[in-house]
């Protein structure tokens, strides 16, 4: 048993009403499942039969059950003949007669969710029906009886009818496809034990692309008209697979790969075995490509096909088994396919998701039992906060012997289930390291070191005094153990130590030749932490401007940019325009932003014309957001204008102009509404420059972009833009309605929208979607937005015009900074 001297359970993620979950047990599993689907599209309606070898493992069972939500049971029969059966709505319970039962259960559904009819719309008149399911996490008992719990394998078959002319994509490998008068019959099968929510099936009129990597036959099916651009999404597939193989020792584990690209889809993808699902946003033409990858997505699903369908959580509590597991294997394919620095970049913006989440909502043990939805469980805690953990893992055993672990793990659960301890158990093993302390740290318990580090140079004596506290709070353990390297860099030299920090304050004397020019503290980013230090601009832009590591210049630019000295401004934009590296540059640019100062705006706009990638741009154009001026405007213009810009820099120029808030801007931006571009980009910058804006007019132009006739993404960027308009009784009205709309993405946008307005008068529609929204990720983060602003309204605070407050005081500050630094230099800077 485990003793928890120091728990910390977390913080704003349990509700009064949430309680343990712990994995079922089942007295019987399924050998195989085969399922006779027929589909009628036009009624989004299901017939079903679904046939069921079981087998008995306690002697004492009569009465088996299974899941099933919403559906219509018509019969229940099998061999031996069932003695009874009843349906109460969710579960279906069937009384058997001997150890060896095969089931016959004939239902019908008109699945509200789980799988998904995608007619012909306002938006979209003449696009192809399609229906694709999505099981995780538990909603494949919309549309078939099963066990749906993840610690079930079993083999699966599935047939299909569906209306002469579509393309069925399931699991496994297809057998057959006939035709008769009326129906196509798409007959699939799985041979390798896999778990119920990974059961998939897919309808829809596509063009396919096929390949091979080696044995395993690769196709990607995308709509009509797009087989010219789906090499752009998925050409490093097989170079994806191959990464996999080799890095895991294993393996692909199935005989073939598909990947679907559908409309609506409600996530990114889908890693159903040997048949991922993918969002239609990820297919882009050559010119997103500059700026855009689905290699991230792409390689996330494929990783899934051994840490999720091969091995998979026990239970949702053990998720991140799954999830971090695909984001880190995510990123070691972007440290081969692009180097080292995009690899630490990614570390750095997965800490970034986790710190939003942790500081916005909430946080939790990684592994963990209370919740209500297990979908609540997908969130920045499972992936990049897992990800950051298994990357320091990774780091503290070193690669090789990570690497053995993973392929004993996967060798020793193949086909079957683990959860954290067997993990835990299997990188000892390989290891021969007790993790305990480790996994208690870090899965067990919320939170995350803090670290602050203070230096002090001993002149007389040489000596170097290095002080690391841990300030975390409440909801993190009070002290960590953390190995640490340590870069003493001296001249042309780097002294590398690694220290043992395991007190809440400690101190390390270092003897020297000569006074260092600068400490870097874990220059790997290989620790899951944040970090402080206590520097001037001065030592900070010569981390900026000279240090070879990732982690150690962005923090330099972020410090700095907090900072906003000319110092610190000046070597901002020599880095933003020297760094060899996009995602330094665009860390500096936006750095150049938050200094808020008129050099760093000439510096930002300098660099408009001479910098190319399209990245840093981005990151400029955000940038300039934060100034006002008419150069400013002139040059944001010029970029949404030029047609040569990627997508997503215009968009950002769009945003910025709207940031102006010029009476002219409008009608400047509305020139653009309707410029082609991918997913919509530049369409939904113009609208969220119009919320900046916030007049009459922008309502009311972003107001019909909210309606039913727009594709979802534009009516969703256009519904959350309508948290820019507090105190109108018409924005609270349009929200109210949309809060009932029948697509799910608008419905989250209603949510964002009415976290933004922080109104009290929001609070009854969040109240209503907590308690009655069909998907539960809406119905816990309605609750969120409720409670946070609840909370705040107790506080007296009127959380929008603190905001403005704050933002005029920095600016104020800035500008004083400035003039300050100016004075004190200007005989260097005169010219
Ligand atoms: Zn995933």
């Amino acid at each position: 048993m485990t003793i928890y001297p120091f728990a910390k359970p977390g913080r704003g993620f349990v509700y009064p009403d949430y309680d343990a979950k712990y994995p079922p047990s089942y007295d019987y599993r399924i050998k195989h499942y085969k399922l006779s689907l027929w589909l009628d599209i036009d009624d989004r309606s299901i017939n079903g039969e679904a046939e069921i070898d079981l087998e008995i493992t306690n002697e004492q069972t009569r009465w088996v059950s299974f899941d099933g939500m919403e559906l219509v049971v018509d019969s229940v029969s099998g061999r031996p003949e069932v003695k009874d059966w009843r349906y109460d709505g969710n579960k279906l319970h069937i009384q058997v007669a001997d150890k060896h039962p095969k089931l016959l259960i004939k239902y019908h559904a008109k699945p509200r969710k789980g799988l998904y009819f995608i007619l012909p719309s306002r938006a979209h008149p003449n696009r192809a029906p399609q229906v694709w399911s999505q099981g995780e996490t538990e909603h494949n008992r919309y549309w078939m009886p099963i066990l749906d719990h993840p610690s079930i394998k079993c083999t699966f078959e599935l047939i299909a009818y569906v209306p002469r002319g579509y393309t069925v994509i399931s699991n496994g490998e297809l057998l057959s496809v006939n035709n008769d008068d009326k129906w196509s019959v798409w007959h699939w099968r799985l041979d390798k034990p896999c778990s119920p929510y990974l059961f998939s099936v897919v309808v829809g009129v596509f063009d396919e692309i096929k390949e091979m990597y080696g044995k395993v036959k690769l196709g990607y099916y995308v709509p009509r008209g797009w087989k010219d651009k789906a090499h752009l999404s998925f050409s490093k597939t097989a170079k994806i697979l191959e990464f996999y193989s080799n890095y895991l020792d294993y393996p692909y584990p199935y005989s073939k790969y598909d990947q679907v690209v559908v409309h609506e889809f409600i996530f990114g993808g889908m890693e159903n075995v040997t048949a991922t699902t993918l969002t239609d946003l990820t297919l882009h033409d050559e010119k997103a490509h500059m700026d855009y990858s689905s290699d991230p997505l792409v390689a996330h699903e494929a990783a899934h096909q051994w840490f999720g369908d091969l091995v998979t959580c026990k239970d949702w509590s053990h998720i991140w088994l799954n999830e971090s597991m695909a984001t880190l294997l995510e990123n070691l394919f972007v440290r081969h396919d692009k180097g080292e620095q995009e690899f630490i970049y990614e570390l750095i913006r997965d800490m970034d998701d986790y710190l939003n989440e942790y500081r916005d909502r909430y946080a939790r043990p990684i592994v963990m039992r209370i919740y209500k939805y297990s979908n609540e469980l997908f969130d920045s805690h499972s992936y990049p906060k897992g990800g950051l953990i298994l990357n320091m893992l990774r780091s503290l055993l070193g690669e090789e012997t990570f690497r053995k672990g993973l392929n004993k793990f996967l060798k020793k659960f193949e086909y079957g289930v683990a959860d954290t301890e067997d993990f835990r158990k299997t990188m000892e093993e390989v290891s021969g390291k007790n993790l305990e302390w480790f996994f208690e740290q870090f899965f067990y318990n919320s939170g995350h070191p803090a670290l602050k580090v203070e230096e002090e140079w001993k002149d007389e004596s040489k000596k170097l005094l290095i002080r690391i506290k841990q300030v975390q709070g409440d909801d993190s353990l009070n002290t960590y153990i953390l190995p640490l390297k340590i870069h003493i860099k001296i001249g042309e030299t780097i002294k590398e130590h690694t220290i043992d920090l395991n007190e809440r304050e400690a101190v390390y004397v270092f003897d020297l030749d000569a006074r260092p020019d600068y400490v870097c503290v874990d220059p790997f980013f290989e620790v899951f932490k944040t970090i402080e230090y206590q520097r001037t601009a001065e030592q900070w832009a010569k981390i900026l401007l000279s240090d070879k590591h990732v982690y150690c210049k962005v923090l330099a630019a972020r410090a700095l940019g907090s900072i906003g000295d000319l110092r610190a401004v000046e070597a901002l934009s020599q880095a933003m325009l020297k760094d060899d590296f996009w995602g330094v540059a665009a860390e500096a640019a936006k750095a150049l932003g938050e200094a808020r100062t008129e050099i760093a705006r000439e510096a930002l706009l300098s660099a408009l014309s001479s910098i190319k990638h399209p990245k840093v741009r981005r990151a400029i154009c955000d940038a300039l957001g934060n100034y006002r001026d008419d150069k400013v405007c002139d040059a944001l213009k010029k970029v949404l204008a030029e047609v040569d810009e990627s997508y997503y820099v215009r968009q950002s120029a769009a945003i910025s102009l709207g940031k102006m808030r010029r009476e002219e801007v409008y009608e400047y931006l509305l020139k653009f509404i309707n410029e082609p571009s991918h997913n919509y980009a530049i369409t939904i910058g113009v609208l969220r420059g119009l919320a900046e804006i916030g007049d009459e007019r922008c309502l009311k132009t972003i107001l019909e972009h909210s309606y039913e006739d727009k594709p979802t993404i534009v009516r969703s960027a256009a519904i959350m833009s309508l948290g820019k308009f507090p105190g109108r009784r018409e924005v609270i009205k349009v929200l109210q309605d949309y809060s009932r709309d029948e697509n799910y993405r608008v419905r989250q946008a209603v949510v964002a929208a009415c976290k933004e307005l922080m109104a009290p008068e929001v609070i009854p529609i969040l109240e209503k979607m907590a308690e009655n929204d069909l998907m539960e990720m809406v119905r816990r983060s309605a609750r969120d937005a409720a409670e946070k602003i609840r909370k705040n309204l107790e506080k007296g605070v009127e959380y929008k015009a603190l905001r403005d407050e704050i933002e005029r005081i920095r600016e104020e500050n800035r500008r004083l900074v400035e003039r300050i630094s100016l004075l004190g230099r200007v005989p260097e800077h005169k010219g």
